[in-house]
């Protein structure tokens, strides 16, 4: 199945190019008062919305998905947790690259762990990018976004993707520079997740993907999650460790070598196994 986010907080099954309105099954979402629990309260009850879904996705509106604006299919997560340095020959080229090390020893995943790109950031392909500081350099990282199903602590890696409620196109965007990378990947709609969320069962193996990044139909990143160094399961076993992961927490996985500039007028087309194409214009 894939959901999605759009217009003004509309909610759509996916089917090829065709987007059925199911905003209605989102009624089945339990009223919630002040303080409303940690993370997206329509991941937390997927499964009683899947059953609304089914039941509704016969009289819901059809229109084509080209003509509506994509949000972020997770509307409120706790935290957007990302891996940095998660591919081999992106280590490489950002060992090789002033542009991106700025003098720095680049290290593995083992040294830096995982960082936090702020709630804020997020947004959907439909939004596109509006990119800040553009004095400076503000590259593309496409990932593979995990989003997080249900409340999790110290799970174990054979476990791990028992928690995923599905998977969806990340793209981490970055200013380059000195500051920590909580700030530098935080500018509003750095953190762009979309088209849609496909849902777990529809993809066997995270960790053998295939994805391609593009820049006004220029090949820029072209590889696949077997390249991994953390792959999916040891990522949110690593995680858990250190936070509680509740539903709707999108994990970004990491992005492989090729990353580079973007620029106001470009435009962005995505491209990855099972979950389908993401296409976006950058301010
Ligand atoms: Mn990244």
């Amino acid at each position: 199945m894939r959901i999605c986010r759009y217009n003004e907080d509309k909610f759509g099954l996916i089917k090829g190019d065709q987007l059925i309105d199911v905003t209605i099954a989102l009624d089945d979402i339990p009223q919630q008062r002040w303080p409303r629990p940690h993370g997206d309260a329509m991941i937390a009850d997927l499964e009683s919305i899947r059953v609304g879904i089914e039941q509704n996705r016969k009289m819901g509106y059809v229109q084509g998905v080209n003509n509506v604006v994509l949000k972020s299919p997770v509307a409120n997560p706790s935290k957007i947790i990302a891996a940095p340095a998660n591919y081999a020959k992106h280590v490489a080229e950002a060992q090789d690259d002033a542009g991106i090390n700025f003098g720095r020893e680049i290290k593995t995943i083992d040294d830096y762990g995982l960082f936090l790109k702020a709630n804020s950031a997020l947004a959907g392909p439909g939004e596109g990018i509006t990119l800040g500081h553009t004095d400076r350099r503000n590259d593309h990282e496409i990932e593979l976004a995990m989003v997080i199903g249900r409340t999790a602590k110290n799970v174990a890696y054979d476990d791990a993707l028992d928690i995923v409620a599905g998977y969806a196109i990340g793209l981490d965007i970055t200013v380059r520079g000195v500051e920590d990378r909580s700030l530098r990947k935080s500018l509003d709609s750095y953190a762009v997740l979309g088209p849609w969320m496909t849902t777990a069962d529809e993809i066997d193996d995270p960790d053998d993907l295939d994805f391609r990044l593009t820049v006004n139909g220029e090949v820029r990143q072209d590889s696949n999650t077997k390249n991994l160094i953390f792959d999916c399961r040891k990522l949110i076993e690593y995680a858990s460790r250190f936070y509680t992961l509740y539903p709707g927490d999108i994990l970004m996985t990491g992005t492989p070598e090729g990353v580079g500039p973007i620029e106001p007028g470009d435009r962005v087309v995505c491209q990855m196994d099972v979950i389908g194409k993401m296409e976006l214009d950058v301010r």
